[in-house]
């Protein structure tokens, strides 16, 4: 499935038609771009493409492949620069092929070595380390630093007996246990960090590729064990070596190290780079640098620099946090202390990997250990961006969720919604909208979202951005009060009317009657009132957040997938509204006249509101339309009588006082003595009014009529107008099946009762069913 967070091999840009990273020449396709803005500019910034880590031989994607060859090749057979582009990644496979004959006797040789590498022991620790690290073989891991620390100590043994002999001035036993742990630290280090010729990766980068969380936990606890515990060990250690060289260098026959002074964290990488190619160059034979040359004697780093520590060249330069694909080997180096903000090369960190390589949990992981969301590459792109270029849905609205600031543009002025639609995602699109992204926008060349999506053909795209727009704006109208004011302001104006002009000719037309309608019509109309305000601030049961974080909802496979945006674990029936940006229990609809979902927890008190406002519509609309055929009289009697008295004080009189000034104006009154205009304009109050009641009681009794056909079914409108997206409303044959319908009333009962299940984190209150959180997520039915 796309977008999911486990899966996604192929899903990378190279699976991609080439024509939407290419530019559009202006050939048959008009130009919908605005004139001057360069019609055959590119949609997509090329940089993308090159730069995907998902076309790196470093990507996580690669394992795969890497893994169905590792049986024959224990290590990854490509060294193409992750950051070249295509042209250079060609010249490099060319390069390969060149070089046949070795590549094949190479790997030759290793596959009689790892063979025999059942018999660890005859082969160097820092081989035996490696191809441990690509099986995940624990044993053999292990085997290879104890081989390591006993040859270590065994070789201090004999540095002290040498001392003994030789120099007058005698080591205290302290100082040749601390000694011992020195050239120990300094053997494992080197056996932990030095690098595989071809992608230059340590240990640490194997096993954190090829998702070994226990070697991963191994390695680390080995470094924990034996490395300088911080920078001041690390440098009195480096100070030991450097006089201890000193005394033993008459003893050093053959003296190839290199006397560099390590300078930080970077001392690693560096020396790697520097000494690599010509170490192996000349010593093609093993590719696993078994002496690990390039160290200067006494450079061993500390935990940190361990665990940050760089692999590939000087064009790729990820950590192991970059190259995790499990949330088991992630976690474990970032509560180490792995610093989570390093960059590569090209300005990625962690975050981008994991967006780019649509791992929800990853991301997640690194967001709640304090990641920026918001960090920026070198091309200004930041995980959201890479998300979207990689079509990873889930991952770039997980983003989204945790804040993602939409508004944020690469180098090439593009905001991820651009992204979205000049590569056709049209269900992205939309949502990007929804939760905000700046539809206006526009690019380096001048073009918003919408005018990309036209130029690439994407029309699904385009009408889905105005969707998105335009539901946007119904909801912002909605919650800055608009629908507020318009029911208010209808429901006042119509009663007020129909108070003043039509009650009054309800017979038998006397003033107490009247007065009498008139108080059982404002009772009416402010229960009304109070009923729409309650269906309006009534939670309609939304899902509580959840108190666990999304890599932990996502590692649990008994759950549903947990909404993206809101982080909840959703359940059964219960949908994300992108209006009110929660998820809601059994959730029918978003209605925008109230400002708010209707679901579990209003869902009964908003069937009230929709009984209450329809028999108003209907009585209001009845009563003119009445007077308007003629079966009640257009003047009511009591008037008629006070203007033939013509007298002020006998109307004032005749009326009861709280009613008075509902009394019709002196013109209204006129019209007893048959004036045109007046008949007129009392003819149009009431055909106003029926008018009024027409327009807003037709739509809500046929919403009523369709509430009580699905309540009486025990479906809800969600679920009736996406049937086939809900995977519990099928049979295995998938035909339509109902497994909610207790009958009629039941459902009913049920319905009204509205009970939202309380929350229990650690069991599901409902039967999960894994559903899709991508379908339920979308927008498609905001009542009218
Ligand atoms: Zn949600
Ligand atoms: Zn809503």
């Amino acid at each position: 499935m796309r977008g999911a967070p486990s899966t996604g091999n192929g899903d990378g840009a190279s699976d991609r038609p080439p024509t939407e990273l290419t530019p559009l020449i202006g050939g048959s396709a008009p130009p919908a771009s605005p004139p001057g803005a360069g019609a055959v500019a590119p949609l997509l910034s090329p940089s993308y493409a090159a730069a995907s880590p998902s076309s790196s031989p470093f990507s996580p994607f690669n394992t795969a492949k890497i893994r169905s060859n590792s049986e024959n090749e224990e290590l990854p057979a490509t060294s193409s620069p992750r950051a070249g582009n295509l042209a250079t990644m060609l010249s490099h496979h060319d390069e390969e092929d060149d070089a046949p004959a070795v590549d094949a006797a190479e790997s030759d040789e290793e596959d009689r070595d790892s063979q025999q590498s059942q018999y660890a022991y005859f082969a160097s620790p820092a081989k035996v380390l490696g191809s441990a690290c690509v099986k995940g073989d624990y044993f053999q891991a292990q085997s290879a630093v104890e081989m390591t620390v006993s040859k270590a100590t065994a070789a201090a043994a004999r540095l002290h007996a040498l001392d003994d002999d030789g120099d007058e001035q005698k080591a205290t036993d302290r100082e040749v246990a601390r000694e011992t742990r020195r050239q120990v630290a300094d053997s494992v280090f080197r056996l932990l960090t030095v690098h595989e010729a071809r992608h230059q990766m340590n240990a640490l980068h194997l096993a954190v590729l090829y998702d070994h969380p226990t070697v991963v936990a191994y390695l680390i606890s080995v470094a924990r064990k034996y490395f300088p515990r911080d920078e001041e060990e690390a440098a009195a250690f480096q100070q030991n070596a450097e006089k201890k060289r000193h005394i033993h260098i008459h003893r050093q026959s053959e003296d190839h190290m290199h006397h560099v002074h390590s300078n930080g964290n970077g001392s690693c990488v560096g020396h790697g780079e520097e000494h690599q190619g010509q170490e192996h160059g000349s010593d093609a034979g093993s590719s696993v640098g078994s002496e690990a040359p390039h160290y200067p004697d006494g450079s061993c780093g500390t935990l940190q620099e361990f665990l940050d520590s760089r692999c590939g060249d000087s064009k790729h330069q990820a950590t192991a946090l970059m190259l995790c694909t499990s949330v088991a080997c992630a976690a474990a180096l970032v509560d180490e202390g792995a610093t989570l903000d390093d960059i590569n090369s090209s300005g990625m960190t962690a975050l981008h990997y994991a967006a780019s390589t649509g791992n929800a949990a990853f991301v997640s992981l690194l967001v709640h250990r304090g990641a920026d969301v918001n960090q920026t590459d070198s091309r200004g792109a930041t995980a959201l961006h890479w998300a979207v270029f990689e079509g990873f849905q889930y991952t770039a609205m997980l983003l989204v969720g945790y804040g993602a600031d939409q508004s944020i543009c690469d180098s090439e002025k593009q905001t991820p919604l651009m992204i979205a639609s000049a590569l056709g995602d049209a269900f992205l699109a939309k949502q990007l909208v929804v939760e905000g992204a700046p539809a206006n926008a526009k690019d380096k060349h001048g073009r918003t979202a919408l005018d990309i999506a036209r130029q690439g053909a994407h029309f699904d795209t385009a009408s889905a951005v105005k969707a998105g727009a335009s539901d946007r704006l119904v909801a912002w109208a909605s919650r800055n009060g608009a629908s507020t004011l318009f029911f208010f302001g209808m429901v006042g104006s119509t009663a007020t009317l129909s108070l003043i002009f039509a009650v009054p000719c309800l017979p038998p037309q006397n003033p107490s009657d009247t007065t009498r309608y008139q108080a059982m019509g404002l009772v009416f109309l402010a229960y009304t009132c109070v009923l729409y305000v309650y269906v309006c601030l009534k939670d309609p049961g939304y899902v509580p957040r959840s108190t666990r974080p999304a890599y932990e909802l996502l590692a649990d496979e008994s759950n549903a997938i947990p909404c993206p945006t809101c982080v909840t674990r959703k359940p059964l029936r219960s949908k994300h509204c992108s209006a009110c940006r929660r998820c809601v229990h059994r959730f029918d609809h978003h209605c925008p006249w109230i400002n708010n979902c209707v679901g579990l927890g209003n869902h009964r008190s908003f069937l009230f509101f929709l009984v209450t406002l329809s028999s108003f519509c209907l009585v209001i609309g009845a009563l003119s339309l009445s007077i308007l055929l003629g079966h009640l009289p257009l003047y009511p009697v009591g008037f008629r009588a006070s203007s033939n008295a013509s007298d002020a004080g006998n109307v004032a009189a005749t009326v009861p006082w709280p009613w008075r000034w509902l009394q019709p104006p002196e013109w209204a009154q006129v019209g007893v003595t048959t004036s045109e205009p007046s008949t007129l304009l009392l003819q149009g109050i009431h055909a106003v009014l029926v008018l009024c009641a027409v327009v807003f009681g037709l739509p809500t009794t046929m919403l009523l009529a369709l509430q009580l056909r699905n309540v009486s079914r025990n479906l809800t409108t969600n679920e009736v107008f996406n049937k086939d997206k809900y995977p519990y409303l099928k049979t295995p044959l998938d035909e339509f099946y109902n497994p909610f319908d207790r009958g009629c009333l039941r459902n009913f009962i049920e319905v009204c009762r509205g009970e939202i299940p309380a929350e229990d984190e650690d069991e599901g209150d409902v039967d999960e069913v894994a559903s899709s959180a991508l379908q339920e997520h979308d927008v498609d039915n905001i009542s009218r």
